[in-house]
């Protein structure tokens, strides 16, 4: 399967060539084409992905908000996310927490993770010919963390921040995004060997790119991970 990265940027003001669009990946297998997210920077864009189906993690404006105008293919999403984007002129497909979607040889299953309070958000575990992986641009934790990741070949994750928490609580409920540091320590634990960041923050958006790489491969050095940062247009074979 072919995973392209459309777009590699979070929700932050800063943009560069590297990281243009929101993210969104596009997963090809065979003749099938699934874009996961599709964020306001996709509105005018969507159309020109040409894919078969398109699922959303989360109902915040960088994930689902290109889909304001509509869609040229189905949408799947939660019950949660389709709460908030109800009237949105899509076809409606619902996602329920791990049950398998197959769409031409390509199977999701989303996982509840902790992101955020208004906009439940999931990630999928996505497997075609036999290969998977997990697909998550924002994140506090996932739930189900050992079902979500173990066997899987490659984790892409969120790259809001490096080292430092983007935490915050309400109540006895936390929102926000864990560090790539974080990730990176699920990844050894479940013996996932690869993990690519895609959703970059304003640190690496807005930073030394040549400086922070060597960070974060030193961070995956010590954890085993092979690990780098996605950027727009970016594709891998897997
Ligand atoms: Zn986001
Ligand atoms: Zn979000």
């Amino acid at each position: 399967m072919k995973l392209t990265f459309l777009g590699t940027r979070g929700y932050i003001d800063v943009r560069t060539r590297r990281h243009y669009r929101h993210a969104s990946l596009l997963v090809t297998h065979k003749k099938t084409r699934i874009m996961i997210d599709c964020g306001i920077d996709w509105e005018r864009k969507v159309h020109d992905i040409n894919a078969d189906a398109i699922f959303i993690t989360h109902a915040h404006p960088d994930h689902a908000w290109g889909l304001k105008k509509g869609a040229p293919c189905p949408v799947y999403a939660t019950r949660e996310s389709w709460e908030i984007l109800k009237n949105y002129p899509v076809e409606h497909r619902l996602v329920k927490p791990k049950h398998k979607i197959s769409l031409g040889g390509i199977t999701l299953q989303a996982f509840p993770v902790v992101h955020s309070i208004r906009a439940p958000a999931v990630g999928y575990r996505i497997t075609a010919a036999r290969k998977s992986f997990f697909y998550v641009p924002d994140l506090i934790d996932i739930v189900d963390r050992h079902k979500a990741l173990h066997g899987a070949k490659l984790y892409i994750g969120d790259g809001a921040t490096i080292t430092r928490p983007m935490v915050r609580r309400k109540g006895d409920k936390l929102f926000g995004h864990t560090t790539i540091r974080a990730q990176l320590g699920w990844c050894q634990q479940e013996e996932v060997p690869r993990a690519i960041f895609s959703h970059c923050g304003t640190q690496i958006v807005g930073g030394d790119g040549r400086k922070l790489g060597a960070l974060i491969r030193r961070l995956g050095k010590e954890r085993g991970v092979d690990v780098s940062v996605a950027h727009d247009g970016m594709e891998i074979m897997l």
